[in-house]
């Protein structure tokens, strides 16, 4: 069985003409799957019979399955992908209140070869890359569940996309081309692989880009999150000082709060002075448990003092609302367990 959700519509037409087809039936293909999110063949209702009756013999639209959704209190929804090999990912689809935004949080590799001490997915080390149309078929997963439109999408799932780089990059193409999602909607999330970075800017779509950084000591960094030993907090803004300005964006800063480790007023004054000369704007992450008691939550005062302290240099500054967190779909909680 071919999936389709594989081909864009340059492809689906070679397709559909090899089944004998005119070539419009593509496009109608092509709009049932990426604008009207339908599942099966049958509600393609403006497709003649028999060649919904000869695409169910042949194809599928996705070839993955919903092995497990979770609803959390928050209206956030954790999905369990199955992809056709058995190997299982999160998506999660995040909604705020008050906001319009629906958006979904992909994974781009099945486990993660980073080993950042604090994440769930590191945990369970690395299995392999997603292909782009296994990327896409997680948010038309959410779409076809829902019914609803997604309208940004987050590279924050399980996997380091600039270790997937070539195949993020296709995603991210047909992201923009076929689901129609602008790129200023698409953000690409690293830990900090600098030389991609700056290969990221030579491309023609550039994705909004943010980092997890977690902690502007050098030698703390290397204790929780292993790239550091390779390219540096040094290295690391190099990359995105070049970022910002062949792109003219800003970048976005991710800041784990862990208690008394990462939360504290000299932490918070090395952040301030790495960011100085930096565009950027900052997001704190209250550290979500994942099941060992190495690391601490933060306490609210000592966040509202960190914030404050960032503020006072000029900087935006928002702590993240922690979604999802009741069903384990809070960063760095994705471990993709059945
Ligand atoms: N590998 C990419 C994409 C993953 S994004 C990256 O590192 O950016 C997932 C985000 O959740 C990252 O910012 C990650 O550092 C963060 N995270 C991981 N474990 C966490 C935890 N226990 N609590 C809060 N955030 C965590």
């Amino acid at each position: 069985m071919e999936a389709l959700v594989k081909y864009n519509l340059d492809e689906l037409e070679k397709f559909v003409e090899q089944l004998g087809e005119k070539k419009f039936r593509a496009r109608q293909l092509f709009s049932w799957i990426y604008s009207k999110s339908a599942s099966d063949f049958d509600s393609m209702s403006d497709i003649k019979k028999d060649f919904r009756e000869k695409l169910k013999n042949i194809a599928v639209v996705l070839d993955t399955k919903i092995k497990k959704k979770q609803v959390s209190s928050d209206g956030t929804i954790k999905y369990l992908i199955e992809f056709h090999d058995g190997t299982c990912a999160e998506t999660v689809l995040m909604r705020f209140d008050n906001r319009s935004n629906l958006s979904a949080c992909v994974s781009c590799q099945v486990g993660c070869q980073m080993g950042c001490d604090f994440c769930a997915t590191a945990k369970r080390g690395f299995v392999r890359n997603l292909e782009p149309y296994e990327i896409i078929s997680q948010i038309l997963t959410i779409q076809q569940d829902t019914g609803l439109k997604i309208t940004n999408v987050v590279f924050m799932g399980q996997g380091e996309p600039l270790n997937n780089y070539e195949n993020v990059y296709k995603a991210i193409e047909r992201i923009n081309n076929d689901l129609s999602i602008g790129i200023r909607r698409i953000t690409l999330s690293t830990c900090g692989i600098a030389p991609k970075i700056k290969e990221l800017c030579n491309y023609e779509l550039i994705p909004t880009l943010a980092i997890s950084l977690h902690c502007a000591d050098s030698e703390t960094r290397k204790q929780i999150m292993p790239v550091e030993k390779r390219y540096n907090l040094e290295t690391l803004k190099d990359s995105l000082k070049y970022y910002c300005e062949k792109t003219g964006k800003r970048v976005t800063l991710e800041y784990i709060l862990i208690g008394s480790l990462t939360d504290t007023k000299e932490m918070a004054q090395k952040l301030c002075e790495y960011i100085k000369d930096l565009k950027c704007n900052i997001n704190l992450i209250p550290y979500n448990p994942i099941g060992t008691d190495k690391y601490k939550k933060p306490n609210k005062k000592d966040m509202m003092i960190f914030k404050y302290l960032l503020e006072s240099q000029g900087k935006k500054v928002t702590i993240r609302l922690e979604r999802g967190a009741d069903i384990d779909a809070a960063c760095g909680q994705l471990a993709g367990r059945v």
